[in-house]
């Protein structure tokens, strides 16, 4: 009762509304911050489309890839990120709404907990299409000078949200981002080709990748680039398979 009214004196403070029709939110909760509710309404969130298929989405990123240089086993993806136009007919409901709002939000103005939030949206595809049997979940490292001036890595937060459906732990130290700033004179040449190949390198605490089945974690497919190329790393790191997953495809 008095967590209620607790609540209700929160909603008049600070309401939440929705970040993409700004609606506001009468079923938050104050005391569950790692809820989707608290940033979308169900109307919004029932028109948000879903990402294609697995397959689909595979042979999209195959398509930049040839042959062996394809790292990624599989990749799922929740929702689709820009709504295509569609050609409606003036009969058809054609009102379908975006993520990007949500993804902005996530990435843009500090809104971490929403990326816990939209994680357990993604963790819970993932656990309903049976993809559950990871050695760990790792999330796409950014350049941490950006993680310095982000205050954290969104995919991080995606990849905590997913840990809290599917129970498995995190690895954020199994790969680290390259800093392209930096000079490369201290390199020796195979270390430069390395380096250019790849923008990950191995992370401070790489103990456990070795055979591990791994999910990596990323908040948008666009080409599959980064995902591939963090993936390759993963493998002559050791893991023996990738599967991705991102919040939704471009
Ligand atoms: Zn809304």
């Amino acid at each position: 009762m008095l967590r209620l009214v607790y609540e209700g004196f929160l909603n008049i403070l600070a309401p939440h509304t929705c970040l993409v029709c700004e609606s506001f939110l009468a079923n938050a909760s104050y005391s569950d911050n790692n809820t989707l509710a608290n940033y979308i309404c169900q109307r919004c969130f029932d028109r948000l489309p879903p990402a294609p298929r697995s397959e689909e989405l595979l042979a999209g990123i195959a398509r930049h890839f040839s042959g062996d240089s394809l790292a990624i086993h599989s990749i799922t993806a929740r929702f689709q990120r820009e709504t295509a136009s569609i050609a409606s007919t003036p009969d058809e409901d054609n009102d379908s709404t975006s993520i990007t709002p949500l993804l902005y939000a996530l990435k843009y103005h500090g809104v971490q907990r929403l990326g816990r939030a939209l994680g357990r949206e993604l963790g819970e595809l993932l656990q309903m299409l049976g993809q559950t049997s990871y050695t760990a979940i790792v999330p796409v490292p950014i350049h941490s000078a950006r993680e310095r001036e982000r205050g954290y890595n969104q995919s991080t937060r995606i990849a905590e949200g997913i840990a809290d459906v599917l129970r498995l732990p995190v690895e954020i130290a199994w790969v680290r981002r390259h800093t392209y700033t930096l000079s490369q004179t201290n390199f020796s040449t195979e270390e430069r080709k390395l380096n250019v190949h790849s923008a990950f390198a191995v992370g401070r605490s790489p103990e456990g990748i070795k055979g591990a089945s791994v999910l990596l974690v990323d908040d948008i497919l666009t080409t599959g680039s980064t995902l591939n190329a963090c993936a390759t790393t993963l493998l002559e790191l050791g893991a023996r398979r990738i599967d991705a997953a991102t919040m939704a495809k471009a």
